[in-house]
């Protein structure tokens, strides 16, 4: 269309998320040119090699290796910083918000390690910096709490983050198959990185319940202030004494607040759910998340969290917000939420203020007065017993001794395991799950 005006834009990275934006632009070109009345033009795109083979077509006149000179390119007026890591895209992202550009990200790292400069930044030079990517791709969750739920406080968010654990946990509940062999799986399928621990390890889901808790209520807290456990120690006994128990184990983020005292917690753990429960039914690699408002009540969002196509998705959506905003000057802003950017007296729950009922698995020596013993240790702790299952261990002389609590706390829980660990008659380290008592 002649006469139709430019947007233009660098993509600094063209891996999974990059390619995948860049077909869908080129995909949607004229739909989009129509509906925005503006045409994106792309004008560089940053890579590391720039003879990769690459599953787009791309001019090779458009590719460089440097993405600094996309961040301070005057003609550039979005840059989306989809390379990944800490170090350059930081200094790429920061480059382009002193310039007053918007910045469009997947980057859930470097929001959470550097969220409150990159939003600092963006303020004082007048550029924009936008997100929608960076949790639950597929699942527009950041313009749901900052646009459509505006009106609400939030009590309670939780939900599945990553979809790789939410895979491990499906398919071994699905096959009975070990953590090892399922994490090869999903390894060889492409649903796992070949590094997995920022995955199975709980740090992913924590990038990002760091990201939603600063939506919902303004303060930004790290993943070593949550308590942040992961999936690898979980057994398919563990899968099967949940579903006996009428549970499924889902790794969930849990960001509660409690408005009358102000306290918040921010936690990333395998949590029992109720078979019954939606949550609780999303399998394989999607995300599921509820978010608890006190206008709307409870209102749940479940899509694929990450890939390519689910990725550029929320990755579109923001750059076209950007190109709104540049055209109308109006957007989203960069406040969490009108009236949140405040943290209003919101402090950290201390771990004996965080409630919950527990599952503790122990491997015992299988001889009479062992459960008396560990009966002991918790009623010292005041944690009460709610049920008991025994089987055998799979080690000869040895039990599976799994318990579950009446309501307790994080300190008291700890500290029972802590001297349950130490008894002679318990054979290695003791396993926590949490029992999810979660409005759906
Ligand atoms: P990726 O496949 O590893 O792609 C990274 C891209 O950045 C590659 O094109 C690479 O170039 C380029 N790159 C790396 N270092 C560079 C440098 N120093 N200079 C210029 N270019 C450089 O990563 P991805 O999976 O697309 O992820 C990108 C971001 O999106 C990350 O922050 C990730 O956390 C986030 N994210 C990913 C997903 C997903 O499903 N993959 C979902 C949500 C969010 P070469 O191609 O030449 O190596």
């Amino acid at each position: 269309m002649r006469g139709t005006p430019t947007v233009t834009l660098g993509i600094c990275g063209l891996g999974t998320v990059g390619q995948g934006v860049w077909k869908h632009l080129q995909g949607s070109r004229e739909d989009l040119t129509s509906r925005l009345g503006t045409r994106l033009v792309l004008k560089r795109a940053a890579v590391r090699r720039l003879r990769k083979r690459r599953e787009v077509r791309i001019a090779p006149s458009l590719l460089t290796t440097d993405a600094m000179g996309i961040a301070t390119d005057p003609g550039i007026q979005i840059v989306c910083e989809l390379m990944g890591g800490t170090g350059l895209a930081r200094q790429v992202t920061l480059a382009a918000l002193r310039r007053g550009k918007i910045v469009v990200s997947a980057n859930k790292a470097l929001i959470c390690d550097h969220g409150a400069e990159i939003f600092e930044t963006a303020r004082r030079h007048g550029g924009h910096f936008l997100f929608e990517a960076s949790v639950a791709g597929g699942i527009p969750i950041i313009k749901a709490l900052r646009e459509g739920l505006v009106a609400n406080r939030f009590p309670c968010i939780h939900g599945i983050l990553n979809g790789t654990c939410n895979y491990i946990l499906t398919q071994m509940a699905a096959l009975g198959a070990s953590y090892e062999r399922v994490l090869a799986e999903a390894k060889r399928l492409g649903y796992a990185e070949a590094d997995e621990s920022l995955d199975v390890g709980g740090w992913d889901t924590a990038h990002k319940a760091s990201i939603l808790a600063w939506l919902a209520h303004g303060v930004w807290v790290k993943p070593d202030q949550m308590i942040v456990e992961g999936i690898d120690r979980i057994t398919p006994a563990d899968l099967g004494n949940a579903a006996t128990l009428g549970y499924r184990i889902k790794l969930l983020a849990i960001i509660r607040r409690d408005f009358a005292t102000g306290e918040l917690s921010v936690r990333v753990h395998p949590t029992l759910l109720p078979a019954e429960s939606v949550i609780a039914g999303v399998g394989g690699v999607f995300n599921a998340i509820s978010v608890t408002g006190d206008v709307v009540g409870t209102t749940l969002y479940i899509g694929r969290g990450a890939g390519q196509d689910a990725t550029a998705s929320a990755v579109i959506s923001d750059i076209v917000d950007g190109v709104s905003l540049l055209r109308n000057g109006k957007g989203v802003g960069e406040d969490p939420a009108p009236g949140r950017a405040a943290p209003n007296g919101c402090r950290l729950a201390p771990a004996g203020h965080i409630r919950g009922r527990y599952y503790v698995r122990l491997t015992v020596k299988d001889r009479p007065g062992v459960l008396a013993k560990v009966a002991s240790v918790m009623a010292r702790r005041q944690v009460s017993i709610a049920s008991v299952l025994q089987h055998p261990a799979g080690l000869p002389g040895a039990a599976a001794l799994v318990l579950t609590t009446h309501e307790s706390n994080e300190q008291a829980i700890r500290a029972t395991l802590d001297t349950l660990g130490r008894l002679d008659s318990v054979l290695g380290p003791p396993l926590l799950l949490r029992i999810g008592d979660l409005d759906e």
